[in-house]
Formats: C-alpha cells, sequence, structure tokens
C-alpha cells in the first residue's frame, strides 16, 4: 500500500537522504530522483537539511526500498555556502532556521572580526536570526575583561544576542541550551573554537548516537559527508557545519550591503543623498552615527572590506 508523507530532511548525503517525521525522531532513508520543483520559487533545487518535503513509500521505507521525494515545501529561509570557484551556483546548506549559532573566541583563535561580520551580513541577508556564542571565557581573565565588554558593546550595540560561555566552567550553557531547546538551530564559527565542546556541553549523550546513525544509515555516504541534522536532549534540533568557510552572498547587490547591517539600516533613511554608499558622500547620517559612536568603527570597517571585496568581483 502506497503512503504519503509530510518530513524533514534530517541528512543530506548528496544522493541519499534520511528524512523524519519532525518533532519525532524516526529517521528513514529517501532518494530524489530526476529534479523537484520547489514550492513557490518555480525553480528546481538541490534538496536540503532543513527541507520540509512530501514523501511516497510502500510499507516500511528501508536502504533497499527508500521513500521517494515528490515535493520539497516552500522554505522560509535557507543558507548557502561561499563559493570557492566564484561559480554563480549556490549550495544550499540547510532551510527552514530557526537560528545560526555563530561560535567565536577572543583567543585561540583569534578573532577576526571581519569574518563574523560576513557570516551575520549572510544571516540577515537570508533571514536568518543569528546568536553569537563567546566561548572560552575561562581563558581571558582579569587582562582580558575590557575586551570582553568591548566585544559586547559592538555587537549588542549592532542589536545582537551575545551569550559569553564557557565549557570548562560551564558558565552560560544553561542560557545556551535554553536558546537552542526549540526549533532548529545551525552551528557554526571557525574550527577550535570549541563548536564540538559546547554540543557536548549541551547534550553529553550526543556524540555516540549520531555515530550509530552513520553508521546503520549511511554505509558508503560518509565520505561524501554533507549535512546533517540531530536532535538534543533538551528538545531543539541542531546541524553542524564541519570545515565551513563562511556563507555565501549571492543574490544581492553591493548596495544592498549596509542594509544588512541592522545599525547602519536604522540610520540609512536620514542620508541626504539616497541611494548612499555612507563612504563619501556628505550629509550621510551613517558617518555620522559612527562619528558619534552610535556605530563602531570595527562594524564600519568589515562593511568597508565588504564593498571593496565586492568591488573586485564585479
Ligand atoms: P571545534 O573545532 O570548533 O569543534 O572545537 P573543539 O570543540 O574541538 O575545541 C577545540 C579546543 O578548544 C579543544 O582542545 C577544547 O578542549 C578547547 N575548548 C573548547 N571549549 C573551551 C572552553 O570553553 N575553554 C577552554 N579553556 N578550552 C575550550
Ligand atoms: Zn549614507
Amino acid at each position: 500500500m502506497k503512503h504519503t508523507l509530510e518530513a524533514t530532511v534530517v541528512k543530506n548525503a548528496g544522493s541519499h537522504f534520511l528524512l523524519s517525521p519532525l518533532p519525532e525522531w524516526k529517521p528513514f532513508p529517501a532518494v530524489l530522483r530526476g529534479k523537484v520543483r520547489l514550492e513557490g520559487s518555480g525553480s528546481t533545487n538541490p534538496v536540503a537539511v532543513g527541507d520540509r518535503v512530501v514523501c511516497e513509500y510502500e510499507d516500511k521505507p528501508s536502504e533497499t526500498a527508500p521513500a521517494l521525494i515528490k515535493e520539497i515545501l516552500e522554505r522560509h529561509n535557507h543558507l548557502v555556502r561561499r563559493s570557492t570557484n566564484l561559480s554563480r551556483r549556490a549550495h544550499v546548506i540547510a532551510a527552514n532556521l530557526d537560528r545560526a549559532v555563530i561560535v567565536v573566541t577572543l583567543y585561540f583563535p583569534e578573532i577576526k572580526l571581519p569574518f563574523l561580520d560576513r557570516i551575520l551580513v549572510s544571516c540577515e541577508a537570508y533571514g536568518v536570526k543569528p546568536l553569537i556564542v563567546l566561548n572560552k571565557l575561562d581563558l581571558y581573565g582579569v587582562e582580558a575583561a575590557d575586551e570582553v565588554e568591548h566585544f559586547r558593546h559592538i555587537y549588542e550595540g549592532a542589536g545582537y544576542k551575545v551569550i559569553g560561555t564557557s565549557v570548562k566552567t560551564g558558565e552560560g550553557i544553561d542560557e545556551l541550551r535554553s536558546e537552542c531547546s526549540k526549533g532548529l538551530s545551525l552551528l557554526t564559527g571557525e574550527s577550535g573554537v570549541g563548536k564540538s565542546s559546547l554540543v557536548k556541553a549541551l547534550d553529553p549523550s550526543l556524540s555516540p548516537k549520531t555515530g550509530e546513525l552513520s553508521a546503520v544509515h549511511l554505509q558508503g555516504c560518509h565520505t561524501t559527508s554533507l549535512y546533517e541534522m540531530y536532535p538534543l536532549s533538551c528538545g531543539g534540533f541542531m546541524i553542524d557545519t564541519p570545515g565551513l568557510r563562511g556563507f555565501g552572498l549571492s543574490g544581492f547587490e553591493t548596495e544592498e550591503t549596509a542594509a544588512y547591517f541592522p545599525e547602519m539600516l536604522r540610520v540609512a533613511d536620514r542620508c541626504r543623498f539616497i541611494p548612499c554608499t555612507h563612504t563619501h558622500e556628505p550629509g550621510c547620517a551613517v558617518k555620522e552615527a559612527l562619528d558619534r559612536g552610535e556605530i563602531s568603527p570595527e562594524r564600519y570597517n568589515s562593511y568597508l572590506g565588504m564593498l571593496e571585496e565586492d568591488g573586485k568581483f564585479r
């Protein structure tokens, strides 16, 4: 007997997928044949983790008789991977995200604000809510207290939530867990900032569980490991982005960049000239806000860097 079911993609291994009828965690294999239309977009898209799909199967889906993905339901947002070869083809990493948890450290590894700002701009451009996690607080000591304060001042001032955490002392872990206990979170950040350690702190039962899932369902597929989500014992779902070096920014124009800096967007309608690049124009409200200290020089520099970098590729 043929069944039709709405489910969420929880693992994407290229041509093989695992689906689960979330919030229930009962992953089963599925495949995609040919191109499937993404509802409402008029175009075909590769299926991504987090996509809600309609699938069909006979009896019980298995490795030998996987469910067939018939339709991808409309996404409320998605993130794409930064393309390395400057090709225009965007690779969708994940869809329907409730937040992106961006982990950074002041040191070990040393923070690169333009990199963080680029991720934030991608999140703004694609409608994904960012949550900044400043990890390894235990390492900064009293000497770095001012720097922690300064970091918070920049990003809370811009309008972002910042949670300070330490896997060593447990500081901030409960707060992070409560943020992640609802919906789907994407975990990102440079290698070495403590993403895996944080996940283990959030849910100590986790790593063996994901390992088991891969072993059972993905023989032969793990080498092309793409993205997968896993359930957290606190209730939410998490997607790791191993080795990700930032998100892509395809699909919008350089002139729109300032609109993805919330603190610039707030004042930009008061610029004398519209459109304004907020670089050299007289009567620029963004530069006035910068002079008054309402926009941080660090964020403004990242903005200039992005304009310059984008200019090179046009
Ligand atoms: P990932 O590459 O982002 O997944 O980072 P890992 O979780 O592998 O952590 C990298 C290193 O940082 C490991 O040696 C961890 O033990 C260490 N680490 C992670 N979180 C903390 C923290 O809060 N405090 C300190 N002192 N070390 C941490
Ligand atoms: Zn301006």
